[in-house]
C-alpha cells in the first residue's frame, strides 16, 4: 500500500515517521520547494499527553528532550501597560509537562527521521481523483490512501466536507527580538524565560 500524505508539517512528518517504522511506505508531498524555503515560525509548547506522546510513538522522545527548553514552561501574563496578571515559575527539576521547542528544530528532527526520498518537495496538491494526485505544476502521482496534513486551509479536507475555516475576528501577533538580553535587557527582565503579553 502506498500512503500519500499532503503536507510536510509536523503532523504529516510525524505520521510518515511512524508508518515507516512499521514498514508502510508513505510519501509526503510538500508545496515548498525545499526544507529551508521558509522560516518555520517561533516556539511551540509540547504537552506530555499529545505532542510528546506522538514523538514517543515515533521513537524520537530522547532527541526531543535534547532540543526542548524546560525553562519555557514558565508563564507570565501582562497587561499592555506591563501590569503583571499571572506568573508561573517552574523549578529546574519540574517534570517536562509542556517544554518549549523551536518549531524549525522540531521539523528538522522529524525530517531527518524519514528517508530523504520520502519527502517530495515542490509538489503543491491541487486535487485527487481515481487514485491519482494532481499537482499545480501538472504532474501527478498514484496513491492507495490519501492523508491530508496540509494545514488549516487544507485542500484535501475539501474532498471530505464542505466545512471551511472561518475567521474569528481576532489576531495574534508574535514577535521575537534577537539577542534581547544584550540589546534590550529591560524587556528581557520583564519577559522572563517565556511570556504571553496580553493586549485587549
Ligand atoms: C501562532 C501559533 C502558535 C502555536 N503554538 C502551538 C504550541 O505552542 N503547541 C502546539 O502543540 N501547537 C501549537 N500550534 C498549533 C500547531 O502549529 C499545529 O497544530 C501544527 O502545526 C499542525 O501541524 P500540521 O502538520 O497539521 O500542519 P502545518 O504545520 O500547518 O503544516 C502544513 C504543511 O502543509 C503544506 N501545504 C499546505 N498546502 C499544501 C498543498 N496544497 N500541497 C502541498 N503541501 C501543502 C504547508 O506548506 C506545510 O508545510 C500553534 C499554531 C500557531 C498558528
Amino acid at each position: 500500500m502506498t500512503v500519500a500524505i499532503v503536507g510536510a508539517g509536523l503532523g504529516g512528518l510525524a505520521l510518515a515517521r511512524v508508518l515507516h517504522m512499521h514498514g508502510v511506505d508513505a510519501v509526503v508531498y510538500e508545496r515548498e520547494p525545499s526544507r529551508g524555503a521558509r522560516a518555520q515560525g517561533g516556539m511551540l509548547d509540547l504537552h506530555s499527553g499529545t505532542g510528546q506522546r506522538a514523538l514517543r510513538e515515533a521513537g524520537l522522545i530522547d532527541q526531543f528532550h535534547a532540543i526542548a527548553r524546560p525553562e519555557g514552561q514558565d508563564l507570565r501574563l501582562l497587561e499592555p501597560d506591563g501590569t503583571l496578571l499571572l506568573q508561573e515559575e517552574t523549578p529546574d527539576d519540574a517534570p517536562l509537562e509542556r517544554p518549549e521547542v523551536d518549531r524549525a528544530e522540531l521539523r528538522t528532527l522529524l525530517l531527518d527521521s524519514v528517508p530523504e526520498c520520502a519527502v517530495r518537495w515542490g509538489h503543491a496538491f491541487e486535487h485527487a481523483e481515481d487514485g491519482l494526485l494532481h499537482f499545480t505544476d501538472g504532474s501527478s502521482a498514484t496513491y492507495d490512501l490519501l492523508v491530508g496534513a496540509d494545514g488549516a486551509n487544507s485542500r484535501v479536507r475539501a474532498l471530505l466536507t464542505d466545512a471551511r475555516p472561518a475567521r474569528t475576528g481576532q489576531s495574534v501577533v508574535e514577535l521575537g527580538i534577537p539577542d534581547v538580553d544584550r540589546t534590550h535587557p529591560d524587556l528581557a527582565a520583564m519577559v522572563g524565560a517565556r511570556q504571553l503579553l496580553g493586549a485587549r
